[in-house]
């Protein structure tokens, strides 16, 4: 009882504005060498999200339309309340386009 008030009360939801990519020279340009920010060897139907520097690497993020990742990435014009959600092919990441979501946010530790 007491580990779930824990637990509810580490938990937040964030309005964040949700867009996609993969990791294609598309949309990594010179960084698209399947390696993440946090040095995270990224493998065939991976979810995981970018995110700005204030949540730390390894925090989890449930994400409405696209499910629950950690976060193993930074990017560029990934600040404030954005964030990029990882598809394994660039069509997909087309599809999702861009977002204004509450996302639940699950801090590390
Ligand atoms: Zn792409």
């Amino acid at each position: 009882m007491l580990f779930q008030l824990i637990l509810l009360s580490a938990m937040f939801i964030q309005p964040m504005e949700a867009t996609a990519y993969c990791g294609g020279e598309c949309c990594c340009g010179e960084y698209a060498d399947g390696i993440t920010a946090s040095g995270y060897i990224i493998r065939p139907g991976d979810k995981l999200i970018a995110a700005p520097t204030t949540f730390k690497f390894g925090t989890e993020m449930y994400v409405p339309g696209y499910g629950r990742a950690s976060i193993k990435d930074r990017g560029g014009a990934i600040q404030d309340d954005r964030l990029d959600v990882y598809f394994s092919k660039h069509e997909e990441a087309l599809q999702w386009g861009w977002q204004k979501l509450l996302v639940r946010v699950f801090p590390r530790g």
